[in-house]
């Protein structure tokens, strides 16, 4: 379901019509807000994101059942996301055979599912996925490397590229984007050290996974996201904090932080049945 609209500083639930002309104090200028609705607005009807699979399972459930809204600060690393997007993809006459910024998106035999997202750029056989970072993003890669979010992430799309288009992936190149620099997967990049010198870090390849790892992957998440059942909660405080279900979440396991264990679902949520990957695209 879509995102309905944006919470005002004042906590107004505010469709995007209505956010487009209050008059609140503290809302985002308005060319940012006419912009952040162009980008953030449209609905993708009954679409799984390979990145919902990544996270809370539970969120990206509710997400995809019902209508939400956001704050405007937690709107904005999307909303950046977009930006940065915008900056790098190039018109796709000048890329012969090249997917820029397209949406593409596989379907799940046998169900009204789809797993799809926009996908960067995809060129000569190399996936290129751009993330935008906060100010501090470059200290956080150097001591987190490549997260695991995006190494999954990007080979999700390389499987909907071969499943639904027949198009073969030999490299995946994750871009970090902050306002200072750019750095990509299997290269070195610089940061400032307490001393005021520099640091040298080498950032690691992306790799590649076999499709039926990455089926493994995330066939249960689908099943568990589409077929009715309660999915686990996976609080993670930078993630509940802007979570439109957080009252709910918390109040369904009785628990008044975000520190959610999953108390009234099963530790284990059975999944119908053993699913033949084979079978599903
Ligand atoms: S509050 Fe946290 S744990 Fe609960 S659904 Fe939202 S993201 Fe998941």
């Amino acid at each position: 379901m879509p995102l309905k609209g944006i919470i005002s500083p004042s906590g107004k639930e505010l469709s995007w019509e209505q956010y487009l002309v209050s008059n609140e104090r503290g809302l985002f200028p308005r060319p940012a807000r006419y912009n952040m609705f162009r980008e953030l607005a449209p609905a993708r009807s009954r679409w799984i994101s390979p990145s919902s699979l990544c996270y809370c399972l539970r969120k990206a459930k509710w997400e995809f059942e019902r209508e939400y809204y956001l704050t405007e600060q937690s709107a904005y690393p999307l909303f950046r996301g977009c930006i940065v997007h915008t900056m790098f993809a190039t018109p796709k006459e000048t890329n012969e055979g090249a997917l820029v910024e397209e949406d593409i998106k596989c379907k799940i035999p046998g169900t009204d599912f789809v797993i799809g997202g926009r996908l960067d750029r995809w060129e000569k056989e190399i996936l290129s996925d751009y993330k935008s970072l906060a100010d501090n993003g470059m200290h956080i890669l150097a001591s987190t490397g490549i997260k695991q979010e995006h190494i999954w992430q990007t080979n999700i799309y390389k499987l909907i590229l071969k499943r639904g288009y027949n198009l073969d992936t030999k490299e995946i190149k994750i871009i970090y984007v902050t306002m200072k620099g750019i750095v990509q997967s299997g290269s070195t990049f610089h940061i400032s050290d307490r001393r005021g010198g520099e640091k040298e870090i080498k950032l690691a390849s992306c790799p590649i996974y076999a499709d039926d790892k990455i089926l493994d992957f995330m066939v249960p998440k689908i099943k568990l996201i589409t077929e009715g059942y309660a999915p686990p909660a996976a609080p993670q405080d930078w993630l509940c904090k802007s979570c439109y279900f957080k009252r709910e979440c918390e109040a369904t396991i009785g628990k008044g932080t975000s520190q959610v264990e999953d108390m009234a679902m099963p530790k284990t949520p059975e999944i119908p049945k053993s699913v033949d990957v084979n079978d599903l695209f």
